[in-house]
This record gives structure tokens, C-alpha cells and sequence, in this order.
């Protein structure tokens, strides 16, 4: 069976990263678009010819060729648009972070569940085969316990993408929820648990609005002991990224993990010396369609779960409150 995509949103990371994605997988279409703007709809479907330019959500939801849908809408339309597509019987694989507030979340994964669809966020990072290695590496001891972890994902965000994240607060702009959402959920995932407090600062340097940050540095602690440093900007031209988790018997230190586009590098350190790891070649954004699918098919799970999506929300969203009242924060779902 041919899964048929819906796109909710002409956005940028639907045209550049995600169309590939979803046609390179097998029996995969995207087959219309929905804009806000009609016209806009029309030409950005031209452009990247998929068939058909919805009018409305509802036109698009509508569309029995379309069974799932992809939201990559600004962070403020992700919670009403998930709903009315569960709705309407949709799976969707929704754009991070979740949502606005973790109530918004939890109504988002409670929709979908009831309506028997498969909610996804898409986590694309989690996929890289560098992560994969150094979780299933930490998981088999090759570091001993893991005691501290940091992870530098400052960056220099692009002209093209200089509009709401910078200036709306209100469409859910700023660094923490676009990069640090992103890098709860690596640690997350990578070290296999749970963050249950933050403190953070954050910064406005010139890039964005006085309404929202454009650098923040958190610290957060997880339930298995670790303490993990996180810095992130939009602001950065020159720092690369990298991904450091030091444990009693081992240091595993990933550069270029942070960017899809940069090729990987993970060095393992211990007594025994030093160990460049051999990674396998994957494209994130479609490893992350194809886990979408095969939870679709009832054949897995998506990659990263709805439940992962409200879990990294958590995090960031205390973030945002530890660097506003200066105290630390309890995280929780
Ligand atoms: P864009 O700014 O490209 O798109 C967001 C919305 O802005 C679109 O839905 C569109 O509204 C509107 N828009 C876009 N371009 C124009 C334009 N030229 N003129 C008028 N309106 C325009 O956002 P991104 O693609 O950067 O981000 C979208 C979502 O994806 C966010 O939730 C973000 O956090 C997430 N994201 C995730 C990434 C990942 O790797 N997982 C990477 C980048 C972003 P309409 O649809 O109504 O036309």
C-alpha cells in the first residue's frame, strides 16, 4: 500500500530535508500541500512537484490519498493541527518542538491515541549512526558509568531562516526551543535517561528580539547521576558541534554529530588508548520516514514517539523558566 503524505506547512525543512526523505522511501508520496496562503501553496507545490495545493486544512484532511501527515507548521500551529488531523484519521509525524506547553503535548499523544494513529516527533538527530553507536557503547559498559556529558550545538543560523525564531514568541521562536529541544532529546536517547532538573542562562546578542533568546548555556542533571552541559545559539559562525560523554573507565568524544550535513567522527578514550569508531552511512530525516512507515504498518515504532516528543518539550520548557526566574528547575511530564 502506497502511504500517501500530507505536508501542513510550505516550509523550509519540508521542501530541503524532508520531501527526499519521504520520497526515497519505498511506497512513499507526498501528495498535496497545505498553506496558509493559497497562492504560495500553489507555487511552493510547483516548485517541488507534488500534485495538488489544498485550500484548507480541512481540504487537505479530506483527501483520502493522504493517510499521514507531516506538520512543520511554526511551533504554535503544531498542537491544533495534530488534533484535527487525528481527527480525521491521519498518522502524523510532527515537527519539534511538540508543542507550546507540555498540556498542549499530553492532548496532542491523548488525541492520537484515541483516535488509533501513530503520533511521531521528528527527532532527526537520535538517527545518526554516531549516536546509535555511542548509546549501544555507554549501554555495554565501554566507558563505565557515565559521569558527565556536554554537548556544544552552537550554530550560526542561516539568512533564510532569520524571521519568526527571532522575533515571535508567540509562534514558539528562540534558541531553546528550536536547538536545546533537540539536544534533550540526544542525551535522552543516547544515555538511556531521564533529565530531572535544569539550571540555565541565556543570552541576547544581537540577533534576535529583546522577546527571546538567541544563546543559551543549561546544565542539566539526569536520574542515572549524570550532570550534562549544553550550549546552544543562533549567533555562533565558527564552533562546529560536538557530543562528549565521560564516564569512569572511558571518554566518548563525537564531533560533527550535531548537523546532519557534516561528516561524523566518535573517538572512544580509555586506558587501553584511543579508538576512532567505525561509523555506517544514514541519511537522519530518512530513517526517521521509514521507522514512521513501519509504525504505520504495525511492523515497529517511530524512531522518536510522541512520548519522546513531550519528554524533550519538558526539558526545554524548564530551561526557558530556569534561565527566566534564575532558579533551578524540576523537570516533569
Ligand atoms: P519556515 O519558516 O520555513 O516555515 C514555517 C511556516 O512559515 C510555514 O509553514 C509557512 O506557512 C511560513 N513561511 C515559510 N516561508 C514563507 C515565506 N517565504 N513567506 C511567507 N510565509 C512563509 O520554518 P522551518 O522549516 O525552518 O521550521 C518549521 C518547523 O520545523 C518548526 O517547528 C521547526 O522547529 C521545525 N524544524 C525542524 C528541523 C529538524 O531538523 N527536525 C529543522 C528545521 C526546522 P504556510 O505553511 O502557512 O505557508
Amino acid at each position: 500500500m502506497t502511504i500517501g503524505f500530507g505536508f501542513i506547512g510550505a516550509s523550509d525543512i519540508a521542501k530541503h530535508k524532508m520531501l527526499a526523505a519521504i520520497r526515497n522511501t519505498p511506497d512513499c508520496e507526498v501528495v498535496s500541500v497545505y498553506s496558509s496562503n493559497l497562492e504560495r501553496g500553489r507555487a511552493y507545490a510547483a516548485e517541488t512537484q507534488i500534485a495538488h495545493a489544498a485550500s484548507s486544512l480541512e481540504d487537505l484532511l479530506a483527501n483520502p490519498a493522504v493517510n499521514a501527515v507531516y506538520i512543520s507548521t511554526t511551533n504554535d500551529l503544531h498542537h491544533a493541527q495534530t488534533l484535527a488531523a487525528a481527527k480525521a484519521g491521519k498518522h502524523v509525524i510532527c515537527e519539534k518542538p511538540l508543542a507550546m506547553s507540555l498540556t498542549e503535548a499530553q492532548d496532542m499523544l491523548a488525541a492520537c491515541n484515541a483516535a488509533g494513529v501513530i503520533l511521531a516527533t521528528n527527532h532527526h538527530l537520535r538517527n545518526s549512526a554516531a549516536h546509535h553507536k555511542m548509546r549501544e557503547l555507554i549501554a555495554a559498559g565501554a566507558i563505565g558509568k557515565p559521569i558527565a556529558a556536554r554537548v556544544f550545538h552552537a550554530v550560526y543560523l542561516r539568512e533564510s531562516l532569520q524571521g519568526w525564531r527571532l522575533d515571535k514568541p508567540e509562534a514558539g521562536g528562540g534558541v531553546v526551543l528550536d536547538i536545546v529541544v533537540h539536544d534533550v532529546d540526544t542525551l535522552r536517547f543516547v544515555l538511556q535517561a531521564e533529565p530531572t532538573e535544569v539550571v540555565s542562562l541565556s543570552q541576547h546578542f544581537g540577533m534576535s528580539s529583546s522577546t527571546v533568546e538567541d544563546g543559551s548555556m543549561a546544565v542539566f542533571r539526569f536520574d542515572n547521576g549524570v550532570i550534562a552541559q549544553v550550549h546552544t545559539a543562533f549567533t555562533v559562525p565558527y564552533a562546529g558541534n560536538g557530543f562528549e560523554v565521560h564516564g569512569t573507565e572511558g571518554s566518548l568524544i563525537a564531533k560533527n554529530v550535531m548537523h546532519p550535513a557534516a561528516q561524523p567522527e566518535v573517538l572512544l578514550r580509555t586506558a587501553q588508548g584511543e579508538q576512532m569508531l567505525e561509523l555506517a552511512a544514514n541519511e537522519v530525516y530518512g530513517v526517521g520516514v521509514a521507522r514512521f512507515v513501519a509504525a504505520i504498518q504495525v511492523q515497529g515504532s517511530p524512531a522518536a514517539s510522541g512520548d519522546d516528543g513531550l519528554r524533550s518539550l519538558a526539558g526545554a520548557l524548564a530551561c526557558l523558566e530556569s534561565a527566566r526566574t534564575g532558579q533551578k528547575v524540576a523537570i516533569s511530564v
